[in-house]
């Protein structure tokens, strides 16, 4: 199951899925039923799990795209059969086991009591069940073992009231890497499949590639004096005499305002520090003594010479994740799709 929600990791839900399923990935799983009907709507006709909750009103609009819903609770499973039998259809529902994260699931308790329940009610085809980790990426990975072992019991204890489904899948990138004695009948993946680990202590330990850069070109340039003060609040003032350029991006494109100061771009295969506030649309450039033109590349993520950003590298300096680095990428910034197996063009 390849993960596609928040607009497949901000990598353009769409073309990414179409991309997946052309590689022979034949199951997708997002976070909300809408994203799943944009997926249906694009012609995507493999099976979509919707991972996250759901209210009653949703349900008759997962019958009609044909998504594979979540159930957490008795009252959901009713809601979603009473619903399936109401328009005549069958709802394929998966059990979302809680073994830790206390985010939604059926607690670990009940889950086998349920499951047997679910599978019995008429409208409603029992056909997977999960749970997620809260830690698998490390460097601990005890919580990870004991919420397995939570998860085993629960599919044993179905076992034995008689229950198997088709689709038991627990592990999503950092499982895939760091845990064994996860082969049941699909992994989740997410970060992986975008050329990321799950952490940054794992950043070059797993042999991986990404597949997004992000770049832009200067469109300013001028010289500024010693202690002149650049952008919003004057949060920095220059050195020394020098040259400074200026980037159309900002944060309202999804170069976090928290990466002020301490983000570098690479310009001309050299690293340079983001100086000033980053405004909305706009964000400036110490070149120091260093001289480049309007029109000339900046690489925000990506490489340049022999110099790399990584998604990690800015997830660090702005206190966050390379997942919320990578999803934060607004539709105003174009996605151009290349490379091997990519008919060019520009979403
Ligand atoms: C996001 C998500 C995944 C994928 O996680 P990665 O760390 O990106 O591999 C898998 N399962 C669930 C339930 C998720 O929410």
């Amino acid at each position: 199951m390849a993960i596609l929600k928040a607009d497949a990791y901000g990598h353009g839900l769409v073309p990414i899925a179409r991309k997946f399923a052309d590689l022979g990935v034949d199951f997708f799983g997002v976070a909300f039923l809408e994203e799943g009907i944009q997926l249906r709507q694009a012609g995507i006709e493999a099976p979509i799990l919707v991972l996250g909750g759901l209210v009653g009103y949703q349900v008759k609009h997962f019958l009609d795209y044909h998504l594979d819903i979540t159930a957490s609770s008795l009252h959901k499973a009713q809601q979603i059969s009473e619903e399936a039998r109401r328009i005549g259809r069958t709802a394929r529902v998966h059990i979302k086991v809680d073994t830790g994260m206390n985010r939604i699931g059926v607690r670990v308790q009940n889950a086998a009591v349920f499951a047997l329940e679910a599978a019995k009610m008429p409208g409603l085809e029992l056909v997977g069940v999960f749970t997620h980790f809260v830690r698998a990426q490390g460097p601990d990975i005890e919580l990870a073992q004991q919420q397995k072992e939570l998860f085993q019991g629960v599919l044993d204890e179905m076992k034995r009231g008689g229950l198997e489904v088709p689709f038991v899948h627990v592990a999503n990138s950092a499982a895939l890497y760091n845990l064994d004695g996860l082969d049941y009948s699909m992994v989740r993946p997410g970060i992986t499949l975008y050329g990321y680990p799950a952490g940054p202590h794992l950043d070059g330990i797993w042999d991986l590639k990404p597949s997004l850069s992000v770049h832009t070109e200067i469109v300013f340039f001028k010289g500024i004096r010693k202690g002149m003060g650049v952008g919003y609040m004057h949060s920095w003032q220059a050195p020394r005499d020098g040259w400074l350029a200026t980037l159309p991006l900002g944060y309202g494109d999804g170069y976090p305002r928290i990466l002020s100061n301490r983000a570098d771009v690479l310009i001309g295969g050299k690293r340079y520090p983001q100086v000033g506030n980053i405004s909305m649309d706009q964000a400036m450039i110490w070149l120091d003594g260093d001289k480049h033109g309007v029109g000339e590349e900046a690489v925000l993520i990506g490489e340049q010479g022999k110099e790399r950003i990584g998604a990690w590298e800015l997830a660090q300096k702005a206190d966050t994740v390379a997942y919320e680095i990578l999803c934060g990428w607004t539709p105003r910034v174009p996605r151009i799709y290349e490379g091997k197996g990519w008919k060019p063009y520009t979403s």
